[in-house]
């Protein structure tokens, strides 16, 4: 039996993934200089690293493990898929058990008439067949030109060519001739960086109304879809003001628009229901699933179609599909974890803890470094600013204070993750309350030394 030891010492299972292991988005020269931190085995919401150190996952590993590592069940299934039929492929005439269970479950999972599912193996394919859909959608409709799709800075989509493209992340655009034609991308629902002096409410119905301005500028001819995260996840947690989603819905009713909404992160409980949709009022044409899906254990994710945009679909040839679609032994998984989910109530645990962990969460606006506080469900973020009553960025810029208190959380034993300036959690769905205290305080001592460290360095100084 092939064994990656353990137990080489770190030291030198450093030197080998330095030497070898190419790391999506890091610098990996630096990243080599300073050792990528082993993680070795996960239990429950907490990591090991090969030191022995023990860590609290704040991030569910990348927002994806909801229902916690070390689950048996799903090692189980895996084994018996893999020596049942351990691949087989549904492009030409077959299909197989997993499949189809699954396939059916997310018929009945999801909203409304959403009921027909073409399997991926993560977010940014899933997004990529999207893309693909849509305008084929139209052509078969006798509408080829209603190509365009809108999108929002900030956004993100995954890191395939497509998927970048429609994500709005300047860094990503800015490498391999990014993005494709025929993508738009409108302002995202930041009050805090970009509200001026608007109230939120105010800001979040301008931002939706971006939407409209688009589409009458392009022409509703031309217009496919609109693609959004319920909340902005990688873009730094950011949960739109209340007026936003009912005037984006309100526009997608009006235009003859596909609305896709990106539930890769919100999907299977994050916002306290199946899908962040059911959350926040919004009624897709398509959703976009992968992470929770399978609570992280095998990779998986899918394009969730409405019965309308299906049957379209349907009646052509769609040139389409990927080796791993509907990968067995990921459906099994994904269906084991689905199957956990349902019979622990873990959306139901979601609702009964989240409050608890939004009166923690918001109380972090008294802290001298903390703006704002922003939080949905299991998903919250913090702004950190020199200034809190002009909502003031860095001088030094932006991840001054993010750098740091990312390192501070590591030195206590947690992970939280920063984006610029924000720093942002999305636990494991199943944390309870005692667990959500060690959070907190884990996260206080490392702000404050983040504050400390800031001060003595003349950094609290306002751009
Ligand atoms: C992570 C993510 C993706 C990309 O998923 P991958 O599985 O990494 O390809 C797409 N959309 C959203 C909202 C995500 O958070």
């Amino acid at each position: 039996m092939t064994l990656i030891s353990n137990h080489l010492p770190t030291a030198e299972l450093q030197r080998l993934d330095a030497a070898h292991h190419v790391h999506p988005f890091s610098a990996n020269t630096a990243l080599g200089a300073e050792g990528a931190r082993v993680i070795t085995r996960a239990k429950g919401i907490e990591l090991t690293d090969s030191d022995g150190n023990q860590i609290l996952d704040a991030m569910a590993g990348l927002w994806c493990v909801n229902i916690g590592y070390g689950r048996d069940e799903l090692a189980d299934v895996a084994a018996r898929q893999m020596r049942e039929l351990p691949y087989y492929n549904s492009f030409f005439k077959t299909t197989h058990v997993p499949a189809i269970a699954l396939a059916q479950k997310l018929a009945e999972l999801a909203p409304d008439d959403l009921n027909h599912t073409f399997f991926a193996t993560g977010g940014s394919d899933a997004n990529d067949t999207n893309i693909r859909l849509v305008r084929t959608y139209w052509a078969e409709k006798g509408k080829p030109e209603k190509s365009i799709i809108i999108a929002r800075k900030n956004g993100y989509h995954g890191s395939t060519v497509g998927a970048a493209s429609l994500g709005g992340m300047a860094a990503m655009h800015a490498q391999g001739g990014l993005p494709i034609p025929d993508i738009l991308h409108i302002g995202q629902p930041n009050w805090w960086a970009e509200g001026g002096d608007m109230t939120p409410e105010e800001f979040g119905l301008a931002r939706a109304q971006e939407l409209e301005a688009a589409i009458l500028q392009k022409g509703e001819d031309r217009i496919a879809a609109f693609i959004a995260e319920p909340v902005q996840g990688a873009g730094g947690v950011i949960v739109a003001p209340d007026s936003y989603w009912p005037e984006i819905q309100r526009i997608c009713d009006k235009y003859e628009i596909l609305l896709i909404v990106d539930e890769v992160i919100c999907g299977f409980g994050r916002t306290g229901n199946w899908f962040g949709s059911q959350t926040l009022g919004i009624r897709p044409d398509i959703i976009t699933v992968a992470k929770g899906l399978s609570s992280g254990y095998a990779p998986i994710g899918g394009s969730i179609l409405s019965d309308e945009v299906s049957s379209v679909i349907s009646a052509t040839d769609f040139n389409h599909g990927y080796t791993y679609s509907a990968h067995p032994v990921a459906a099994a998984v994904a269906l084991e974890n689905l199957r956990i989910m349902e019979e622990e109530d873990i959306i139901g645990h979601v609702r009964r803890t989240s409050p608890y962990l939004k009166e923690k969460w918001l109380a972090m606006v008294d802290h001298p470094l903390i703006g704002e506080a922003r939080i949905l469900g299991m998903m919250g973020s913090l702004a950190m600013t020199p200034d809190k009553a002009s909502r003031a960025a860095f001088a030094a810029g932006p991840g001054t204070a993010g750098l740091i208190a990312r390192d501070r959380c590591f030195a206590n034993g947690l992970v939280m993750r920063h984006v610029g300036d924000r720093v942002v959690i999305a636990p494991p769905l199943i944390i309870t309350e005692a667990q959500i205290d060690t959070m907190m305080a884990k996260a206080t001592k490392a702000l404050d030394e983040t504050y400390t460290e800031l001060k003595s360095e003349g950094l609290l100084k306002a751009a």
